[in-house]
This record gives structure tokens, C-alpha cells and sequence, in this order.
């Protein structure tokens, strides 16, 4: 057996979701497994790339086990409620453990129409799935949480969005698909045993640790807006924009999940916004913090009635469950960006020392991945690249003296420090330009580039075989301004 399913969202009640089966493709043949997935979580890959392998991960089979529904939830899209959304192009066939007992789901995407289908077709084309696939395996190599991609099946089927493009199905993997979103479901509909069943659901498959909490539902409130604060750090540590931070795409558990129009930054500023639907920057780059305790303000008044009998005093519960999201915020805000300054010990100023330097980058047009990882040099005594991005400004120059005098009062050696700062500052990240060319390539059939790009994306610290190349920023003429859902 492939799976070796144990599911546990099938036992919730019926209206948590549509029980129903994939609907069958064409004539799907596998474009990509993930062998290095795969055997992390203890399955038979050479059963996966068989003929019956393939027909489970086309969603062609209901392999022995499965417990195939659409999940039902709810969101806040751009800030608007919508009460109900749902998978409307995907399911969860079931979850298994991984060797360690790890609990994780095995999802389709865009695996035909579902109740939740709207008016949708149900279904994902090839390059949108793949663009899922560089990134997400790209996002788990930078040590960021995220959902998984095990395998890319294409379907032998178009799919009709501008213009016919090849359609494809998508195996994730993630530690759960419960969203904000899925409790906003049952608070809409005042249903208030499905919201406790739910919580009670996610503490025991999240957050144990909440159980153990005279306010379990308080308590969970404050993990999952801790554990989504240190996320979002993560994202602005690698100049990461989500793109779309809606509340059916926020995770309960805290991973990054759907990997519509989201991007990598070029040159820093913290307006940057990529998404071709995010007319007014909701989501960008620097306004994720904000957007993210927003979406923990929607979880915490979806449990409201759960939290205290008396309105007004649950309220307040409520507000210092959210409040706890800007502590620890500015916590690993700062955490995060010494380490990639290379600062051990905090001290005072260390903030101000950050925010001169990402306002320099700012004005500077600097290159956000190469102007840190250039610091690590600077840190070993070789200033002259990362000054080469801000034209050597005197601006710059002052700052820098202000850091060397920072370092100098922490005994750490030069290279020592250059070497722990490399392992906060990546090399290699899946660029805006680089993504679009394998893409196009992988799309016309040729998939070698994908995965000389998918190599290089596993080390990300390091400067491997090729990294000028993939380091380089686009030349003006490669510059992505936009990225598409691609739904
Ligand atoms: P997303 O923008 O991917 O987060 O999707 C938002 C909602 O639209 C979810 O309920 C999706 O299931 C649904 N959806 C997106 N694309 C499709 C599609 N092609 N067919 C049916 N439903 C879709
Ligand atoms: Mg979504």
C-alpha cells in the first residue's frame, strides 16, 4: 500500500465537508514526483511512479484508505466576507503518518469540480501547479513552514483561462488544511458546536498544548497567532510577499499555504506589491504583519462564543489573545533581523540600526537578497559589493561604520560571524524572472531548466554550481512587475 491512511477529519460531522471522489482526467502522465518528500514521509516511491501510483495522483483511483471530501470553510477576500468558499478544485484524500508519527494531509489541487466549485471548473493548469512546486519546495529549503508539493500530474486535458492552457493536478502535503477561514465558516452559522468540535479538533492535532490551559480556546487563539507572527518574520527575513493573505489562505497551522500570486522581492521597498488583483497593496510586503493580526482578529471573533459566557468579558479575551500577536512580532522581528546583521547579543539600537538600513535599501533600489548576502562579505572585511548597491553612497558608508563599531563590540571572529550570517542570508532564491523562464520552458515541454532550478533552490546557502546566474538580478527587459493567480 502507497498510503497508508489514518484520517481523522473524515470522523468531524457531516457539515464539515462534501464527501466525493476526484473526477477522473484524460490521460495524465507525471511530471514531477518528489522523491526527497516522498521518502521523508516514509512512502513507496517506486508504487508512486507506477501506473497505479499515477492514477491515485491524478485523482484517476481512490487508493485503498482514502476517505475522499471538499472541505468546507469561509474568508475574508481583500477584507470582504464571503461565508462560504470551500475547495471548489481540490481534495483531501486522507492523511497519514509520516515514520516519526507526524500527522500530515494528502490534498489534490485542482482536481475537478467540487459542491464548492462556484462557478469554476474545478481544475489547475500546468504552469500555475508547477510555479506551487518551485516555490513551495523553494520556501521549505529556506527552513520556512510550509505546505508541500508531492507530485505534478499533468492531465492530457486544456483548461480555458485567457487562452487554452495544459491542465494539471497538484499532490500537497501539509500539517493540516484548517484555515481561519474554517472557523469564520461556523461562526457565520451561529453553529457553536461545530466551532467548539473544530477547536477541540485543532488543539488535539496542533496545539496539545493548549489543553493543558485554564482557557484552552484562549490559549489556542494566542499559539496560532504566535506561531503565524513568527511566519510572517520568516517571510520579511527573505523578501517574501504572500500576495494574497485572505483568511481562507491563512493556515491554522501556521504554514505558508497557497502559493497563488505570491514573489520574491528584487530591489527592497516595502510598497512592493506583485499580484495583478492587488489594486490597492493590501498585501504588500510590508503591510503582512498588519494583514496577518487582522486575520487573527477574524479567528478570535469566530471563537468569541466559546470564550466567555458574558459578551463583553469574552471581548476582552479576545483582545489580549490578539494583542500577544504584536509582542511576539516585534520579538522575532528582531530576532530574525540581527541574525542577518549578524548581531549575537541584543542591545540597545539594534532596531534603529535595521530600520536605517532597510530605508537606505529603499532609496537605494538595493537588491534585497544580494545587498545581505553581500553583508556577509562585509562582515569577513569585503565591503565593495555590498556598496556597489548603493552606488557607494556616503549615506551607506556611515551606516556601515555605525555596524562595524556594532560588531566590534561583540568578541566574534570576522569569518566566524561571515559564516553564521550566510546561514540567515540566502544565495539562492527562486526569482521573479528565472521562475517565469522554466516555467515557460517546462510548459513547452522541455524540463530541464526546472529542475537544474529545483537543484539549486535545495541549497540555498549556498553558492553552488551556477549561482551567479541564479543570484543575478533580471536585467531591466527581465523584470516581472506582475504575477497572476492563475485560477
Ligand atoms: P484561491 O484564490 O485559490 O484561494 O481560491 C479561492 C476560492 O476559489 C476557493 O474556494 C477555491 O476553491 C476557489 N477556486 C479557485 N479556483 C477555482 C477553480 N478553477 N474552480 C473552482 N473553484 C476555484
Ligand atoms: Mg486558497
Amino acid at each position: 500500500m502507497t498510503f497508508a491512511f489514518d484520517n481523522t477529519y473524515a470522523q468531524l460531522p457531516d457539515r464539515f465537508f462534501e464527501r466525493l471522489a476526484p473526477v477522473p482526467v484524460a490521460q495524465p502522465w507525471l511530471v514531477k514526483l518528489n522523491e526527497a518528500l516522498a521518502r521523508m514521509l516514509g512512502l513507496d516511491i517506486e508504487a508512486l511512479g507506477s501506473p497505479e501510483g499515477l492514477a491515485m495522483l491524478a485523482g484517476n483511483r481512490v487508493p485503498e484508505g482514502a476517505d475522499p471530501l471538499a472541505m468546507a470553510y469561509a474568508g475574508h477576500q481583500f477584507g470582504n466576507f464571503v461565508p462560504q468558499l470551500g475547495d471548489g478544485r481540490a481534495i483531501l484524500l486522507g492523511e497519514i503518518l509520516d515514520p516519526t508519527g507526524e500527522r500530515f494531509d494528502i490534498h489534490l489541487k485542482g482536481s475537478g469540480r467540487t459542491p464548492f466549485s462556484r462557478n469554476g471548473d474545478g481544475r489547475a493548469g500546468l504552469g500555475p501547479v508547477l510555479r506551487e512546486y518551485i516555490l513551495s519546495e523553494a520556501m521549505n529549503a529556506l527552513g520556512i513552514p510550509t505546505t508541500r508539493s508531492l507530485a505534478v500530474v499533468a492531465t492530457g486535458e486544456p483548461v480555458f483561462r485567457e487562452t487554452p492552457l495544459p491542465g494539471a493536478v497538484l499532490t500537497r502535503v501539509a500539517r493540516s488544511h484548517v484555515r481561519v477561514g474554517t472557523f469564520e465558516y461556523f461562526h457565520a452559522r451561529q453553529d457553536i458546536d461545530a466551532l467548539r468540535r473544530l477547536a477541540d479538533y485543532v488543539i488535539a492535532r496542533h496545539y496539545p498544548e493548549a489543553r493543558q490551559s485554564d482557557q484552552p480556546f484562549r490559549a489556542l487563539i494566542s499559539a496560532v497567532a504566535a506561531r503565524q507572527a513568527g511566519l510572517v518574520v520568516k517571510w520579511l527575513g527573505i523578501g517574501f510577499i504572500h500576495g494574497v493573505m485572505n483568511t481562507d489562505n491563512m493556515s491554522i497551522a501556521g504554514e505558508t499555504i497557497d502559493y497563488g500570486p505570491c514573489a520574491f522581492m528584487d530591489d527592497f521597498h516595502p510598497g512592493r506589491v506583485y499580484s495583478s488583483i492587488d489594486r490597492r497593496g493590501r498585501y504588500a510586503y510590508g503591510n503582512q504583519p498588519r494583514i496577518a493580526q487582522w486575520n487573527i482578529a477574524r479567528l478570535a471573533e469566530s471563537l468569541l462564543p466559546l470564550l466567555d459566557p458574558d459578551a463583553n468579558k469574552a471581548v476582552e479575551v479576545a483582545q489580549v489573545a490578539i494583542g500577544g500577536f504584536g509582542l511576539c512580532f516585534e520579538q522575532a522581528y528582531l530576532a530574525g533581523f540581527r541574525a542577518k546583521l549578524g548581531l549575537l547579543e541584543p542591545q540597545a539600537g539594534d532596531a534603529g540600526l535595521i530600520d536605517g538600513l532597510l530605508q537606505l535599501m529603499s532609496e537605494a533600489g538595493a537588491d534585497f537578497t544580494n545587498t545581505f548576502r553581500y553583508l556577509c562579505d562585509a562582515a569577513a572585511g569585503a565591503t565593495g559589493p555590498v556598496r556597489a548597491q548603493f552606488g557607494k553612497s556616503a549615506a551607506f558608508d556611515t551606516w556601515l561604520a555605525h555596524w562595524d563599531a556594532r560588531l566590534t563590540s561583540e568578541s566574534v571572529r570576522p569569518d566566524a560571524r561571515a559564516a553564521a550570517m550566510r546561514l540567515a542570508n540566502p544565495a539562492i532564491i527562486p526569482r521573479n524572472h528565472r521562475v517565469e523562464a522554466v516555467l515557460n520552458a517546462a510548459v513547452d515541454g522541455d524540463l530541464n531548466p526546472l529542475d537544474a532550478f529545483l537543484q539549486a533552490l535545495a541549497n540555498p546557502w549556498d553558492e553552488g554550481h551556477n549561482a551567479d546566474y541564479y543570484m543575478r538580478p533580471p536585467a531591466p527587459d527581465e523584470v516581472v512587475q506582475k504575477t497572476f493567480c492563475g485560477t
